[in-house]
C-alpha cells in the first residue's frame, strides 16, 4: 500500500511512559510508582468531579449532547467570552488539528519555537506543511518576527508558558508582537500552563477575551489535562472569533468529546478551591527543585508551569542514564533527549513524592 508521502516526514508522538509499563517491566507495584512524566495533576481531580461522574455513569450508553451547551456556557463565563467563541476538543491536541487543517495546504509553512510542544509540527506535517523552528531555546519574539517576515508562515504557534522548557512571555511583549502580524496569518496561543504562569508572575497572564477581541486572527487554546487533573478524560478547548470557530466546526467529527468528559470538565470549573490549593502547592514545591538545582550547580530554566527542566551537562549522569536508572526504581521522569537536550523534565509532584525524587537526585547527581 502506498501511504501519502507527507507521512514519511512525520515522527510518531512519543508520550510519557505510563505506570503500567513500569509495573509490567520491572514488577513494581502500581501504588509505589511515582509518575512525574506528563505534567498531570498529582492530586488527581476534584472530588466533586469524581462524585458527578459516579452519579452519571448510567449515561454511558447514550451519545453526548452534541451542542456541548453546558460546557461551552461554563467556559464562556470563565473566560468572559460568548459561547459562540468556544469549541471543545478531544484534548487541546484536537484543536491544533482543527487549526492546521483549516488553513494549511501542502507546501505551506508554520512557525514555532526551537523547543516546543511537538504536536504542532506533527499536525502541520499531516497537511503537507513544513515546520520552521526559530533557533532559540527560550521564546525570542525578535527572532520570531525575523523568521515570520522571511518565511510567511500560515500559522504561528506560541506556547506560553512553554512545554518542555517552562518559560513564559510577558503579556505586553506578546501583544506588541501580535500587532506586527498580518490578520491573514493565524496565531495559536497555547495556554495549557497559563494558570501556573500567572500564579508565579501576573505579568505572564494572557486572557482569552482580550486576545480575541484585539486580534481576530488569534486562537487561544487551553486544556483540562493540567490544573483540573483530567488528562485521562481527553478534553480541551479553543477560543477564537466566530468565523474561525465556525470553520473548525466543519472539520469536527460528531460527539468529539465524550459524555462523561464534558460533565467532568463542567463540574471541574466549579471547584476553584481545588485548583487554587494545587496551584499554591505546585509553586512551593517547584521552588524546592529550583533551590536544589542551584545548590548542585546545575542549570535549570525558571519555570512558569507544573514542571521543571534541569540540564545535566554538569552532572555525573546524562539525561538518558538518569532517566533509565530512576525508571527501574519506579520513578518516571521525562528524558528530553528527543528534543536535542541533555535535560530531564520533572513534573512537580506532591511534597512526599518530591521528597523521594529530590533524595534520589541528590545521591545520583
Ligand atoms: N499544549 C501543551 C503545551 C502541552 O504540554 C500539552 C500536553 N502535554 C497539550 C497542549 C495537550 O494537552 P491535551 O491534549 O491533553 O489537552
Amino acid at each position: 500500500m502506498r501511504f501519502q508521502p507527507a507521512l514519511d516526514k512525520i515522527p510518531v508522538y512519543e508520550a510519557g511512559k505510563p505506570i503500567e509499563l513500569v509495573v509490567r517491566e520491572y514488577g513494581i507495584s502500581p501504588e509505589k510508582v511515582i509518575k512525574l512524566a506528563s505534567n498531570e495533576n498529582p492530586y488527581g481531580a476534584s472530588p466533586k468531579v469524581e462524585n458527578a461522574i459516579r452519579e452519571a455513569v448510567y449515561k454511558m450508553p447514550l451519545y453526548p449532547d452534541d451542542s456541548y451547551r453546558n460546557l461551552k456556557e461554563a467556559l464562556a463565563k470563565t473566560h468572559g467570552v460568548d459561547a459562540k467563541n468556544v469549541i471543545q476538543g478531544n484534548g487541546s491536541d484536537q484543536i491544533f488539528d482543527f487549526a492546521t487543517r483549516s488553513v494549511l495546504n501542502p507546501g505551506d509553512k508554520i512557525l514555532q519555537n526551537g523547543k516546543t510542544f511537538s504536536m504542532y509540527s506533527i499536525y502541520a506535517g499531516q497537511c503537507g506543511a513544513e515546520t520552521i523552528s526559530v533557533d532559540s531555546v527560550l521564546h525570542n519574539l525578535d527572532l520570531f518576527l525575523d523568521s515570520y517576515k522571511k518565511n510567511s508562515p500560515k500559522i504561528i504557534f506560541i506556547c506560553t508558558p512553554c512545554n518542555p522548557i517552562g518559560d513564559a512571555l510577558n503579556k505586553d511583549d506578546l501583544f506588541s508582537f501580535l500587532e506586527k502580524i498580518s490578520p491573514e496569518t493565524m496565531v495559536v496561543v497555547d495556554a495549557a500552563y497559563m494558570e501556573f504562569g500567572k500564579t508565579r508572575d501576573p505579568k505572564k497572564e494572557v486572557q482569552a477575551s482580550e486576545l480575541i477581541s484585539k486580534f481576530p486572527n488569534v486562537l487561544y487554546t487551553n486544556t483540562f489535562s493540567k490544573i483540573y487533573g483530567l488528562g485521562g478524560m481527553r478534553i480541551g478547548y479553543g477560543i477564537g472569533n466566530e468565523e474561525l470557530i465556525r470553520a473548525f466546526y466543519k472539520l469536527r467529527a460528531p460527539f468529539n468529546v465524550s459524555q462523561l468528559s464534558q460533565l467532568a470538565a463542567t463540574v471541574a470549573l466549579e471547584d476553584r478551591k481545588f485548583v487554587d490549593d494545587y496551584l499554591r502547592s505546585n509553586l512551593k514545591e517547584l521552588l524546592r527543585y529550583e533551590e536544589f538545582a542551584r545548590t548542585k550547580g546545575l542549570s535549570y530554566f525558571e519555570s512558569y508551569t507544573n514542571f521543571i527542566t534541569i540540564e545535566l551537562d554538569k552532572a555525573r549522569l546524562t539525561s538518558t542514564q538518569l532517566f533509565e536508572t530512576l525508571l527501574k526504581e519506579g520513578i518516571i521522569l521525562r528524558n528530553l533527549k528527543s528534543y536535542g537536550l541533555n535535560a530531564i523534565r520533572i513534573t512537580i509532584g506532591k511534597p512526599e513524592q518530591n521528597d523521594i525524587v529530590l533524595d534520589r537526585l541528590e545521591k545520583l547527581l
